[in-house]
């Protein structure tokens, strides 16, 4: 079996990466010692620890235009847990947004727990990545 060396940001624990969980997305990787959760690049490169930071601050930016260009309709939708069959493609138009201003390799989780917390929908099923 063939794995990326790979070194945890918070524990400093050492592993391989199968090189079969490595996409062209990137990777989110939870340490198997301590169990935090890190996300690598394409190349196998650690992202910065306040990359998921910077990531949540871009996908509040981009949900506040789509709210802003949609306006009150979209607020009635999440009012009436009509979001996604409502405004699916507009939902997934700013998933697209977020990621070409973010980075492909930039992790989902960002997005999928601001779209949580402003609307109450998952993205996408729980577990998936
Ligand atoms: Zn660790």
């Amino acid at each position: 079996m063939t794995g990326l060396p790979l070194q945890c940001p918070a524990c400093g624990a050492r592993y391989l990466l199968p090189t079969s969980l490595l996409g062209e997305a990137g990777a989110s990787v939870r340490c198997p010692s301590c169990a935090q959760e890190f996300a690598v690049d394409s190349s196998g490169a650690v992202l910065a620890p306040g990359a998921a930071d910077e990531h949540r601050q871009l996908a509040r930016v981009v949900l506040d235009e789509l709210q802003a260009r949609e306006g009150a309709v979209l607020d009635a939708a999440v009012r009436e847990r009509r979001l996604f069959a409502d405004h699916g493609p507009q939902i997934m138009a700013a998933w697209d947004e977020f990621r070409r201003r973010a980075g492909s390799h930039a992790p989902s989780r960002a997005f999928r727990e601001e779209l949580r917390e402003r609307f109450g929908v998952e993205l996408f099923p729980p577990g998936s990545e």
